[in-house]
């Protein structure tokens, strides 16, 4: 580790900051217990976050996770559980306005082609599956992600795509509840309001063990 920054090839030992930059990835390996906050450096920016079990075999599941605490978005002091329903992050702590999402999938490149997009923009899922291979590993499925910082108000049944609310240096922090391998997309979507047409840097911060 140099300068207090994680290479991503830091596991469970490394504390310190890596900076997800606008449009890409990063993930880091978290063993059980250690907590990982998500900071919008400069603010309106929406985070996709995913994880794996360490063993690559479970994924946090937005769906399961869901039916498991009763509510379409993240609160705080609940569990996000895997596709198998199994506890694997909790959040512990949010100092954004609380605004996240559990109902929309990660951008890919089907989809910039939808809204019209030239062929080669950066996708969310494309940088999951380059930051898995960063720590060496990879995952068949893209799974649909928990959007921190993402503003999906449900009108009815309706939803509405809002740019992000927060402010720079605002957080959400997550402690692991089994090994894991988390991985955060500094979203680069510039089509669709959520960012305020403006895709800006994330940082991944692993906290120090308590
Ligand atoms: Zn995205």
């Amino acid at each position: 580790m140099v300068d207090g920054c994680l290479t991503g090839m830091e596991t469970t030992t490394a504390e310190g900051r890596m900076v997800v930059p606008a449009r890409t990835g990063r993930g880091v390996r978290v063993a059980a217990g250690r907590r990982v906050s998500v900071v919008d450096l400069e603010g309106g920016q929406v985070g996709d976050v995913f994880a794996f079990t360490a063993d690559m075999s479970e994924h946090l599941s937005a769906a399961h996770t869901r039916a498991a605490t009763d509510r379409l978005f993240p609160a705080q002091g609940r569990h996000f559980v895997t596709d198998r329903r199994r506890p694997i992050l909790a959040l512990v702590s949010d100092t954004s306005p609380g605004r996240h999402d559990m109902l929309i999938p990660a951008c890919d490149p089907a989809r910039y082609a939808s809204l019209g997009a030239e062929p080669g923009h950066p996708s969310c899922a494309e940088n999951l599956h380059r930051a898995l291979a960063e720590l060496g590993t990879a995952s068949p499925l893209t799974p649909q992600p928990v959007n921190v910082f993402m503003h999906i108000p449900v009108d009815g049944d309706e939803l509405r795509w809002l740019p992000a609310t927060t402010r720079p240096g605002d957080a959400i922090t997550f402690q692991a509840v089994v090994d894991c391998v988390f991985v955060v997309s500094a979203c680069p979507q510039d089509l669709v309001d959520i960012n305020g047409g403006d895709p800006t840097p994330l940082a991944i911060d692993l906290l120090p063990a308590d």
